[in-house]
């Protein structure tokens, strides 16, 4: 009999062939994401997760799957959704997709700020308002990348991707990182700085850290503060790393000149009042969303799927406790 796993939402469908081939497949076939009671009810008896970062996985969920779930596959990198002693505790295995949209997510970085810094959305919306415009040497001027100063906040696998695209492009690097301890090579080809520092000096600060107790509000009105008056700030990490209403105040009045999010502190929910800045690009959590992306965070996931259920073994994105 195949092992029986619950899917929280439609995936492309290269990858729930794979799965059904392995598995006897419960999905719910939604672009949503289940309602909490629904998630609760359907994923009784399985023997396996595969959630999205939608999906709250925390010890409610595991006792409503029950006693043979083995693993919870998640279909992200950033695993702040899922519940890690609550899974130890339960000897379940949780995985995440590292590495494979580390490209995807690093691209959708550098084109929001470019995007940003050369107004190109802003750009964009003028021209389908039908206002009347003229090419003209003082009309929209933005500023090139090239010679900016890029402060990357988390040089993990995407912050370091950013970074090398960053040099390439003739942008100067600088980083920040959790504990201040760095390897050597990241050490020769980029300058590193305490947050402080590197939110004083850099023309575009981009986050990359995870969400964590100790990254959530990171950026707030104070950290804002510090920020020069001409720097913009970019967020392709997670939203409430940035505390909105801060970053809103900051955008209104000055504090600094832009920013661009590929998510926000209340997903799918928009603080209202970025809807109305013209300093402001938004997009829909984009990072990953690319075909080859997402179908090979699926393959990763069926891989860990059958690796716990078919092998009996450890998978090698198996978050360590
Ligand atoms: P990663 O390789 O684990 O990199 C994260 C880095 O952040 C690590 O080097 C980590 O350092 C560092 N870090 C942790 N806490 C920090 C802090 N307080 N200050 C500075 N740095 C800190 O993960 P990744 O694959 O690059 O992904 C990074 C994050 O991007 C994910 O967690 C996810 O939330 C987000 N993401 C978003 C999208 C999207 O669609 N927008 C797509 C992919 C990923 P330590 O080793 O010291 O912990």
């Amino acid at each position: 009999m195949k092992p029986r796993i619950y899917v929280t939402r439609r995936l492309p469908a290269r990858v729930q062939a794979q799965l059904s081939e392995s598995f006897a497949v419960r999905l719910h076939d939604s672009l949503e994401p289940p309602p909490r009671e629904q998630l609760l009810a359907e994923c009784a008896g399985v023997d396996g997760l595969l959630t999205t970062l939608s999906d709250r996985v925390d010890a409610e969920l595991l006792d409503a799957a029950g006693e043979a779930v083995r693993i919870v596959a998640n279909y992200a990198v950033g695993y702040d959704n899922i519940d890690i002693p609550a899974c130890n505790r339960r000897s379940i295995i949780a995985c995440n997709t590292p590495g494979v949209l580390t490209d995807a997510t690093a691209e959708l970085t550098i084109t929001l700020a470019a995007a940003l810094s050369r107004r190109v959305v802003e750009g964009d919306r003028f021209i389908r308002r039908g206002l009347p415009w003229i090419w003209a040497p003082t009309f929209m001027l933005g500023r090139s990348l090239i010679g900016l100063t890029i402060g990357i906040v988390g040089l993990g696998r995407i912050g370091r991707r950013v970074a090398e695209i960053a040099t390439a492009m003739g942008m100067k690097v600088v980083f920040s990182v959790r504990t201040g301890a760095q390897s050597g090579e990241s050490m020769q080809r980029w300058e590193h700085r305490s947050l402080a520092d590197l939110l004083a000096e850099s023309d575009i600060v981009s986050l990359h850290c995870p969400l964590t107790g100790e990254t959530r509000h990171l950026i707030d009105a104070r950290s804002l503060q510090v920020m020069r008056r001409d720097a913009v700030l970019i967020n392709t990490a997670r939203g409430p790393i940035v505390d909105e209403d801060a970053l809103v105040e900051a955008l209104r009045g000055g504090v600094i000149a832009g920013a661009a999010l590929d998510v926000f502190e209340d997903e799918p929910a928009v603080h209202p009042a970025l809807l109305d800045l013209e300093n402001v690009v938004l997009v829909p959590h984009l990072g990953s969303a690319t075909t080859a992306a997402r179908e090979a965070m699926g393959s990763l996931c069926v891989s860990a799927l059958r690796t716990v259920l078919i092998d009996g073994g450890t998978p090698a994105n198996a978050i360590s406790p």
